[in-house]
C-alpha cells in the first residue's frame, strides 16, 4: 500500500469547494456519472479502432444507494486506470482542475454569483462524501488498484482484486448529506441531469406489484435514460410523430406544439437541439425556463437566458452544445463568441422556418398567427436582424379578421388613408368593445382599422412608425381621424355663429375646464352630437406613464386633456337652444355625459349623478 502526498498550494481545499458550491451539491453524481459515460465511449472507441479485442460485454453503468452502508456506489464498465493512471489523472490532473478553482475564487465574497455551473469534475464527489474510494481495473493488462482519500491532501493507493474491467467509485457519505441516501432523492437526480445520456443507466430494478412478486416474476433493471434522443439523430429519420414524441417526453402535460426546427450545426461551433413552437396565444402568459441546454447529452441548465435572446426563450424544447463553456460566470457568457454566434445563428434558423412556412403554405401559416405573433413581435422588437428577416411575414390583423403583410397593408389602404402630408394613417384599435362606436365611424367611411391589443403592441407600434417612412399609427378615437375624414366631405353647420357661441358657452359651464376642451365642428349628421377625441401623442405618454414608464412621470400626475367635440351640424343641438333656459344646462350635461359614457370614461359619482338625471328626465 502507497501513501502519498497531494501537491496543492492550498492546505485544504474541501471546505472552500464546499462553501463556495453549497447550492449546487447535487452536481457530483452529474459529474461522477459523466465520467462513467466518457470512459465507457472510449472503450467503445478503442475497440472500434481495433485496438481492444476483450469482450465489451454489457456496458450499463450502475448507481447504487446503500442505506446502510452509507455508501452511492457508480460503476461503469469503461477503459478504466492503472495505478499509474489513477496517480496521473486524480492526483495531479483532478486536483490541480480543484485547486485551480480555489486559487481564483478564493478571495471572492459571493462565489455562487460568478461560478454560474462550474464543474468540478471528480472532485465534486467530495461535496458529499468524507471518503471516496476508487476501484478500478484498465482493459490494459494490468492489475486492478484502489484508490482512496479522506478529503485531506492524503491518498493510500494499492492493488485490488477486482477482476473485471471498469470502474467503481464508492462515495461514503458524510452525515450532514445524508438526503443523499434517500433512493427518490437519486433518482430525481437522475432524471434531471442523466435523463438523455448515450449509455443506458441503471438505478435499481423497475418495480414489481405483489401479484407479480406471487407470479414469480423476476424485476427487470431500471434504465433511467433514453440513449439516443430525437435531438441526436438526422432529421431525415425522423417523422412528425417522432417529434411529437419527443416533446411529449420533455413536457408530458403541454398541449402539441405548433412546429419545430432540428439545429445541426458543426461548422463554426457544434449545436445540436430540437426547437419547438408552443402555441402562446395573445395572452403573454410567458412560460420561461422551458428550453433545456444539454453538454453531449449531459443536462446543464433550464436556465438558458445568457445563451439564447429573451424573445427565444418563449420557445420550448432542447439545445445541445459541448462548446458553450459551462465553467464561467453568467456576464462571461454573454460575452463570449460563441454565445454571441449561437445566438444569432439559433435567431436566423427561426426566421427561416416561419418564412418557409409562409411561402410555402400560408394558409397555415394565417392559422398559427395568434400564436405566434407575440414571438414575431417581440423578437422584430429585440433584435435588429430578426425585425429585417421577420418584416416580411409579420401580420396585421384587422376587424374583420383579415390578415396582411405590412408591405400588403400599405398597399391595401393607400388610397384611402393618405392624409393631407402625404402621410399613410393606419387606424387601430386596442379594444373592438370599448371603442365600437369609433370603429363604426371609421368603417362607415370605408376606412381599415386593425387590432392591435396585446400588451406589446405599444412598442410595436412605436417601432413601425420609427422603421416605416410617412406611416403614422392612429387610435380610432384619435383627434386626427376627423382631419381625414374632412378631407373627403366637408359639412355646414346648422347652427349660426351667435347660436355656437351661446352653446359653446352653455358646454363649457357643464365640463371640467381644466381637462375639456370644447371644439365645435360641423361633422356629419349622422355623426354623435358630441364626441370625445385625443391626442395620440398625449395618450399614448399617459398610458406610457401609467404603466411605469420612467421619465414619463410627469404625465401621469396630469389629468389627460381630452376633446370634446360638439357637432353643429346635429339636430338635438338645436332641439336643445329651442328649450327653456332652465333646462338647457341639464340637456347638454347629458350629452357631455353620454359622450364620456360612450369611452368608459363616466365613473363613481358622476355616473351616479348622470343615471339619476336620466330617470328624472324620462319621468318628465
Ligand atoms: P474531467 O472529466 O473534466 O477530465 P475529472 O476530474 O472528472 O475531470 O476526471 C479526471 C480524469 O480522471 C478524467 O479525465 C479521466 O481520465 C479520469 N477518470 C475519472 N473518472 C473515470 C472513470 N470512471 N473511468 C476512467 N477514468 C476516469
Amino acid at each position: 500500500m502507497e501513501k502519498g502526498q497531494i501537491s496543492v498550494q492550498t492546505e485544504n481545499i474541501f471546505p472552500i469547494i464546499k462553501k463556495f458550491l453549497y447550492s449546487d451539491h447535487e452536481i457530483f453524481l452529474r459529474e461522477l456519472v459523466s465520467n462513467a459515460v466518457d470512459a465507457t465511449q472510449k472503450i467503445k472507441g478503442i475497440a472500434q479502432l481495433g485496438e481492444y479485442s476483450g469482450e465489451l460485454g454489457d456496458l450499463t453503468i450502475n448507481v447504487e444507494v446503500d442505506k446502510e452502508a452509507k455508501t452511492i456506489t457508480i460503476t461503469d464498465r469503461g477503459i478504466g486506470m492503472t495505478a499509474d493512471e489513477v496517480k496521473k489523472y486524480i492526483n495531479q490532473i483532478a486536483f490541480s482542475s480543484a485547486n485551480e478553482f480555489v486559487e481564483k475564487f478564493k478571495d471572492v465574497e459571493d462565489g455562487k454569483s460568478i461560478i454560474g455551473h462550474f464543474g468540478l469534475g471528480f472532485y465534486s464527489a467530495f461535496m458529499v462524501a468524507d471518503t471516496v474510494d476508487i476501484i478500478t481495473k484498465s482493459y490494459k493488462d494490468e492489475p486492478a488498484a484502489k484508490w482512496s482519500c479522506d478529503g485531506s491532501t492524503e491518498y493510500t493507493l494499492g492493488a485490488d482484486e477486482k477482476q473485471d474491467r471498469g470502474t467503481t467509485i464508492v462515495l461514503h457519505v458524510s452525515e450532514e448529506e445524508s438526503s443523499f441516501l434517500e433512493d427518490a432523492k437519486i433518482s430525481d437526480l437522475l432524471k434531471k441531469y442523466c435523463r438523455f445520456l448515450p449509455v443506458p443507466i441503471r438505478f435499481g430494478d423497475k418495480y414489481l406489484s405483489e401479484e407479480e412478486i406471487k407470479e414469480g416474476k423476476t424485476p427487470e433493471p431500471n434504465i433511467i435514460n433514453i440513449t439516443d434522443p430525437a435531438w441526436t439523430k438526422t432529421p431525415s429519420s425522423l417523422t412528425d410523430e417522432d417529434y411529437l414524441n419527443f416533446y411529449k417526453e420533455l413536457y408530458p402535460f403541454s398541449p402539441d406544439p405548433l412546429f419545430w426546427i432540428h439545429l445541426n450545426v458543426d461548422y463554426p461551433f457544434n449545436l445540436t437541439g430540437i426547437l419547438y413552437f408552443p402555441p402562446q396565444k395573445e395572452t403573454y402568459e410567458v412560460q420561461k425556463d422551458k428550453i433545456q441546454l444539454y453538454s453531449n447529452q449531459v443536462f446543464v441548465t433550464n436556465n438558458v437566458e445568457e445563451i439564447v435572446p429573451e424573445y427565444l426563450t418563449l420557445l420550448h424544447g432542447v439545445i445541445d452544445s459541448p462548446d458553450i463553456p459551462l465553467n464561467v460566470s453568467r456576464s462571461y457568457l454573454q460575452s463570449d463568441g460563441n454565445v454571441k454566434k449561437i445566438n444569432s445563428h439559433i435567431s436566423k434558423k427561426v426566421s427561416d422556418k416561419l418564412n418557409d412556412i409562409f411561402k410555402n403554405d400560408r394558409e397555415s401559416f394565417e392559422e398559427k398567427w395568434s400564436d405566434i405573433s407575440i414571438f414575431v413581435k417581440y423578437g422584430m422588437l429585440s433584435d435588429e436582424k430578426f425585425y429585417d428577416r421577420s418584416n416580411k411575414f409579420c401580420l396585421l390583423k384587422n376587424t374583420d379578421g383579415e390578415l396582411a403583410t405590412i408591405e400588403e397593408y400599405k398597399e391595401k389602404i393607400k388610397d384611402n388613408q393618405t392624409d393631407k402630408n402625404e402621410q399613410l394613417v393606419v387606424l387601430y384599435t386596442n379594444s373592438v368593445e370599448e371603442q365600437d362606436a369609433y370603429i363604426k365611424r371609421a368603417k362607415d367611411r370605408s376606412y381599415d382599422v386593425l387590432v392591435l391589443d396585446s400588451i406589446i403592441d405599444n412598442h410595436f407600434i412605436q417601432m413601425l412608425e420609427q422603421k416605416l417612412e410617412k406611416v403614422s399609427f392612429k387610435r380610432v378615437d384619435a383627434d386626427t381621424l376627423d382631419k381625414l375624414i374632412e378631407k373627403d366631405e366637408t359639412f355646414e353647420s346648422i347652427l349660426s355663429q351667435e347660436q355656437q357661441d351661446q352653446l359653446k358657452t352653455i358646454f363649457e359651464s357643464q365640463v371640467k375646464k381644466e381637462t375639456t376642451n370644447i371644439e365645435m365642428k360641423a361633422l356629419s349628421p349622422d355623426d354623435m352630437p358630441v364626441m370625445i377625441t385625443r391626442n395620440e401623442f398625449m395618450r399614448r405618454m399617459h398610458e406610457m406613464s401609467k404603466m411605469g414608464g420612467g421619465g414619463m412621470m410627469m404625465f401621469g400626475d396630469m389629468p389627460e386633456r381630452i376633446n370634446m367635440v360638439v357637432n353643429t351640424n346635429h339636430p338635438s343641438l338645436k332641439t336643445i337652444l329651442d328649450t327653456e333656459e332652465a333646462t338647457q344646462g341639464k340637456l347638454v350635461k347629458q350629452l357631455t355625459d353620454l359622450a364620456l359614457l360612450s369611452q368608459g370614461m363616466l365613473k363613481g359619482a358622476d355616473l351616479t349623478n348622470f343615471v339619476e338625471r336620466s330617470f328624472e328626465l324620462v319621468a318628465k
